[in-house]
């Protein structure tokens, strides 16, 4: 068993964040058992199961079609195979957006209301958390896409390990993550002395940013093909607009983030993944998605 010692970063709701030597990325400190994971999850009020999430949603569906036809664009230009898996593939619009580029998709999802939301759009979907001795009747894939999920589990080496094992020879992994304690982040903390919202131990028991992904890729094999950077929102902060706790100042800033980027994907995506990928280098964006080949 690893031992994970580092040094505490934050302590928030009681729970330490270190960072951890042996890891290479900061996470909680003690790390949940799967047991205690397995009662919090029970429990967990999943997103998709709030009334208003599916309406939410449909707002935001062409932004996130347009988001996710970027990315599929970036895959197709790596591998000329079709097949995908999505780790963690929630109400299925990633699984949609694949399926009208030609692709054959596969979803796994935790969530029995969205993997059946999922299945009655007409996409193969398996309820259940990602496990390989479950997943392996599945057979091996081109690109293996997990969106917003490295940041949960407790044990995220062991879960790339596995997400590899289902990579057929020369397939493509894509994570895509928060980029915590980032640049803007830091600079607000220290700056404006905001706490760092952030950092949310119950459900976000690992905090990566794209240099400790790469490294950990890196270190179970994978060469690195790309890095982008996702908006960097905080800059909205930066200039007096505080979403942090505000939903009516959060979507306004949403709103203008998304007339931005449609208006380049449309047609300069190009230009919006060059600034993107430099973005990434520096360390910034709200997010970053990692493309690596086995
Ligand atoms: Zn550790």
């Amino acid at each position: 068993m690893t031992k994970h010692s580092g040094k505490t970063i934050d302590k928030v709701d009681g729970i330490k964040i270190i960072n951890c030597e042996s890891c290479g990325f900061v996470h909680v400190s003690p790390i949940p058992s799967d047991e205690e994971l397995r009662k919090f999850y029970e429990k967990e009020f999943y997103q998709y199961e709030r009334p208003n999430y599916f309406k939410e949603t449909q707002e935001d569906l062409s932004w996130w079609m347009a988001t996710y036809a970027n990315y599929y664009r970036i895959f197709e230009g790596l591998t000329k195979g079709r097949t995908l898996l999505d780790i963690g593939s929630g109400p299925g619009h990633f699984l949609a957006c694949g399926k009208k580029r030609g692709w054959k998709t596969v979803g796994i999802e935790p969530s029995s209301v969205a993997a059946e939301y999922s299945r009655k759009r007409g996409f193969a979907t398996e309820t259940g958390f990602f496990r390989y001795e479950d997943a392996k009747k599945l057979g091996t894939f081109d690109v293996v896409h997990a969106a917003l999920v490295l940041e949960h589990v407790p044990d995220p080496i062991g879960f790339i390990s596995d997400m590899k094992k289902m990579l057929k020879k020369d397939g493509i992994l894509a994570i895509f993550c928060p980029n915590d304690y980032n640049p803007l982040q830091n600079i607000l903390r220290t700056q404006q002395k905001m706490k760092p919202w952030w950092v949310v131990p119950k459900h976000h028991l690992n905090y990566f940013n794209p240099e400790s992904m790469q490294k950990l890729l890196v270190k179970q094999g994978f060469q690195i093909e790309k890095t982008l950077g996702t908006f960097p929102i905080e800059t909205y902060i930066l200039t007096g607009k505080n979403y942090v706790g505000n939903h009516v100042v959060g979507r306004a800033c949403h709103q203008e983030r998304k007339k931005f980027e449609l208006m380049l994907y449309k047609n300069h995506y190009d230009i919006l993944n060059t600034l993107y990928a430099g973005l990434a280098q520096a360390g910034i964006g709200r997010e970053f998605l990692i493309i690596a080949r086995k």
